[in-house]
């Protein structure tokens, strides 16, 4: 048997990026389709320490991590309704040889370039912050804009919103190939138990560009 299934745009995944680029979309007046192989929030999105961490990421996240710090963590609980339980405690990153020293320098002068608060501070300053951290600790990158938030209620709360919004969810379905056009991905076709899926995305991408479509 073969189903078809359009929305305006598919998401592969139901993990915190699906559900928040669902629910963006859905914002936005777009008909969303979420194939998720197993269950929402399967993967790592609920799984994971809870860090919202800037510090040490790669320059080409850097500003991507900051805008959210800035802009939506510390709203997301009021726009999601649930407690994410969002907390800006300041990361700590720890050096114990000369080798992790150089690595957390490297970071640190990178971000500071882009505009992260951000420095390095010695293993006793570490300890003024963290006072039963060990003596073996040398050094430390210290960025006190990091934080922390529940992995889960996150995602979900994400999930729940797009859902709210009319974003259609398909769970127990795994996606098992992409098929082009012209160089665009134009099917995706899944499978459910018995049941085939072929899945059409139907907005392009210059529409989706367009912040007023
Ligand atoms: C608040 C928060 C804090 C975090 N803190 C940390 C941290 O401290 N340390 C850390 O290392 N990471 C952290 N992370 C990152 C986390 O570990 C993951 O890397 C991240 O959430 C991945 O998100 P994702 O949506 O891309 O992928 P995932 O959450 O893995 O979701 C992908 C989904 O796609 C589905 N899927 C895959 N293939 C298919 C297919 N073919 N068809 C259909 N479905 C498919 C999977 O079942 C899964 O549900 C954090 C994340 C959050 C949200």
């Amino acid at each position: 048997m073969l189903e078809k299934r359009e929305a305006d745009v598919i998401i592969i995944g139901g993990g915190i990026m699906g559900c928040a680029t669902a629910y963006r979309l859905a914002k936005q007046g777009v008909d969303v389709l979420v194939l998720e192989k197993k269950e929402i929030g399967n993967g790592g999105s609920c799984r994971n320490a809870g860090g919202v961490r800037q510090s040490a990421r790669d320059p080409k996240e850097l500003p991507l991590a900051m805008y959210a710090v800035a802009n939506i963590w510390p709203h997301l609980s009021e726009e999601l309704g649930v407690d994410v339980e969002y907390h800006q405690g300041g990361n700590l990153r720890l050096g114990l040889t000369e080798k992790d020293i150089k690595v957390l320098e490297n970071h640190t002068a990178k971000s500071l370039k882009l505009g992260l608060d951000v420095k390095m501070i010695s293993g006793d300053e570490a300890r003024e912050i963290c006072p039963y951290m060990s003596k073996e600790v040398v050094a430390a990158s210290w960025c006190p804009t990091d934080g922390h938030a529940n992995p889960l209620k996150a995602t979900l709360g994400f999930y729940r919103k797009a859902l709210e919004l009319g974003v259609t969810f398909i769970t127990g379905v795994k996606v098992e190939a992409l098929e082009k056009v012209k160089g665009r991905v134009r099917r995706m076709m899944a499978f459910m138990k018995q049941t085939k899926f072929c899945c059409v995305p139907a907005m392009s991408p210059e529409r989706l560009r367009t912040p007023s479509a």
